[in-house]
């Protein structure tokens, strides 16, 4: 849908960050264009190859003058320590003293809490599972429940799973801290109340649930759900954004929007526990419906799953960049 904040990609985001990392040091400065961007401008027939050995000579010229300036001074450990870090300033290292520097990942220093829905380890536990608890809206309901399957059989809760794991590994490496709400897919994982409070226990700039529906058949489609109404601020408009940045990004990736509910992707909901009692941003997709043959073959596939954990990952990261402060 929208280009813009929400529009961007994992790879422009991680562009833009090692655009904005780059050090105005002076040989790192003078580095080709190709060190910086992803992308070089093209070249046209009118600046072919003399333009590009021109730019290398600057940083070589560089080398070459701070070479001659340290061995008067006769402090070149010095001069290489300040001028380009640790490499060392001898024919060899002027090459790596061109690489581009090194990029700070554009979600260090946040926290995402995923939360994979229902548990591997139901069996047995009915009476724990029905056990009420609070709603978050002066209400109870139970526990939790198994989650629903495809028709050949696939569990909801493996899907959640495999995609949590996915999404924390590629959130991971963009430096964000990952908490999951459950350690594993073979144990009774925690109710539905206490996953809610988890955000705030973790203090999490946002929390994402996953899931897959049980829809009707014919139907088919993603939806994100958000609270509403909401009961705190964080559960108002950068919840209702969350939901919108992860709508968008899906929707980006190709994946359609749900044909049987919610409106263009979104739903607003109040009676999931998980939702009302988070003080954080929070957002809930259902990614498809798992009693619909089609999309049964792409919730259960390896390749299914990493889509969507590559669009869940890139619309978390563009709320993140929008939303730079915490909380
Ligand atoms: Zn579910």
């Amino acid at each position: 849908m929208a280009q813009g904040m929400f529009g961007l990609t994992v790879g422009a985001l991680a562009a833009k960050a090692a655009r904005t990392a780059a050090t105005p040091a002076p040989i790192a400065a003078a580095a080709p264009p190709t060190a910086v961007e992803p992308t070089p401008p093209t070249r046209t027939t009118h600046q072919p190859k003399p333009r590009r050995r021109a730019q290398w000579l600057v940083p070589l010229a560089t080398i070459l003058l701070l070479t001659i300036v340290s061995v008067r001074a006769g402090a070149i450990p010095q001069i290489q320590s300040s001028a380009i870090g640790t490499t060392p300033l001898s024919n060899s290292a002027a090459v790596s003293g061109l690489e581009p520097p090194a990029s700070v990942p554009l979600g260090t220093g946040r926290t995402v809490l995923i939360d994979p829905g229902h548990s591997g380890g139901t069996a047995g536990h009915a009476a724990e599972l029905n056990r009420q608890v609070p709603d978050g809206r002066g209400g109870t309901k139970a526990c939790n429940t198994t989650g629903t399957q495809t028709d050949a059989g696939y569990p909801e809760h493996q899907f959640t799973w495999q995609v949590a794991q996915h999404v924390r590994q590629l959130l991971t490496t963009q430096g964000v801290r990952v908490a999951l709400t459950r350690n594993d897919d073979t144990s009774l994982g925690p109710c539905v109340d206490e996953r809610g409070q988890m955000p705030a226990k973790v203090n999490a700039d946002l929390a994402v649930s996953i899931h897959a529906d049980g829809g009707p058949p014919a139907g088919y489609g993603f939806h994100v759900i958000y609270p509403k109404p909401p009961r705190n601020a964080a559960q108002g408009t950068p919840s209702l954004e969350l939901a919108t940045a992860l709508r968008d990004a899906l929707h980006d990736s190709g994946l359609p929007t749900s044909t049987y509910i919610g409106e263009n992707g979104l739903n607003g909901r109040a009676d999931l526990a998980g939702l009302n009692l988070s003080a954080r941003p929070i957002a809930m997709i259902e990614c498809g419906n798992m009693r619909n043959a089609a999309e049964a073959i792409t919730l259960s596939s390896d390749a299914g799953q990493a889509r969507y954990a590559q669009a869940i990952t890139t619309g978390i990261l563009n709320w993140l960049n929008g939303h730079p402060t915490n909380h």
